[in-house]
């Protein structure tokens, strides 16, 4: 017997819903492998089975963990209009039988129609949640504001309200979803070289990337920029991975050389596709038949490839992509995504 904590004993001290139907495929891509010269899996967290799946379903897990545990019996949340989380949350809140209050914010500008119908807005819609709107989509604070103003109000109505915060002055406890879902993945492929995933708010990435540590893998971790440049991107990881190891209880968090990101598919900005992001979805479809989503991981399986490229992926390496969902998505981005 080893002294070493598991996984399971580290996750063990939170509360958690149980939302995740089990464990996701990981799935060779056996034609692209072929193409690309490396032999490439992709673990598929699009899967997860609850409100049409995706990474949110994990995280989510320890945010209503504490809302259980709270007694709230509504759940309130803030993300651009087209967010998985915001459609997740709703999902999960029907699924324990709370409502759910989604503000969403404009993030992206100079889009269809669609973009503020279909996908995730449609879906949330279904779910029955309230949905309030935010004019503007790099400001924090005041989304945070306007979001604890309507628990104020649900309050003085007798109801207990329960915000899921994703601020980085508020614990990571999404990011203990990614270490479950790390360890799930370590206890799938032993000794890979390479994994490649999206980071936005870095839940995921440092989630993932600290779990893998603790199951003892030390493949190098290749975070894809989505939202912020890699500078940026990777102050904001030093950040998630020291209040990580906070709330894991670990004695420090892990090294700068950990933090790899990458930011070369991230133009036009969040939430925009440009042609190498279009290129890389199209690609992965008509190769292997899998939908990526247009936000995060098409820009995704596109760094990939700019990694490949640039020769910091290597031929023969073998290399895990996390397929984080978002397919829904896809439907709001009708007008922009209409290829020949
Ligand atoms: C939210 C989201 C991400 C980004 O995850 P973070 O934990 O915020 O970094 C990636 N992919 C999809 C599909 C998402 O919805």
């Amino acid at each position: 017997m080893t002294s070493k904590k598991t996984i399971d004993q580290y996750l063990g001290q939170f509360s958690r819903a149980k939302l995740m139907t089990g464990s996701t495929p990981l799935e060779p891509l056996n034609r692209l492998s072929e193409l690309l010269d490396i032999d490439l899996w992709i673990k598929r967290d699009d899967l997860t089975g609850l409100g049409m799946g995706g990474n949110k379903t994990r995280q989510l897990e320890f945010y209503f963990g504490e809302a259980v545990e709270q007694n709230a019996d509504t759940v309130l949340i803030t993300g651009a209009v087209q967010s998985n989380f915001v459609r997740s949350a709703a999902a999960a809140a029907a699924l324990l039988g709370m409502k759910s209050v989604l503000q969403l914010e404009e993030r992206v500008s100079g889009m269809g129609e669609a973009y503020y119908r279909s996908g995730n807005v449609l879906l949330a819609k279904l779910l029955g949640a309230e949905h309030m709107s935010f004019p503007e989509g790099e400001n924090e604070a005041g989304a945070d504001n306007a979001l604890h103003e309507r628990a104020d109000q649900l309050r003085a109505e007798g109801r207990s309200p329960y915000i899921i915060h994703l601020g980085l002055g508020h614990p990571p406890l999404g990011a203990l979803g990614y270490v479950a879902g790390a360890g799930e993945l370590a206890g799938q492929l032993d000794d890979f070289d390479v994994a490649v995933v999206p980071s936005g708010s870095g839940s995921t990435h440092g989630g993932f990337l600290t779990g893998l540590r603790l199951a003892g893998v030390s493949a190098d971790v290749f975070g894809i920029c989505v939202r912020r440049d890699q500078d940026q991107q990777s102050q904001r990881m030093r950040v998630v991975l020291d209040k990580l190891a906070g709330l894991l209880g670990l004695e420090q968090g892990l090294p700068d050389e950990d933090i790899i990101t990458w930011d070369g598919a991230l133009a036009p900005g969040y939430g925009r596709i440009g042609d190498f992001t279009r290129d890389a979805l199209t690609m992965m479809a008509r190769t292997e038949g899998v939908f990526l989503d247009p936000v995060y991981t098409a820009k995704t399986f596109a760094g990939l490839l700019g990694l490949l490229k640039e020769g910091r992926i290597k031929p023969g390496q073998k290399v895990v992509m996390v397929h984080t969902g978002g397919v829904p998505a896809l439907f709001g981005y009708q007008e922009e995504l209409d290829v020949a």
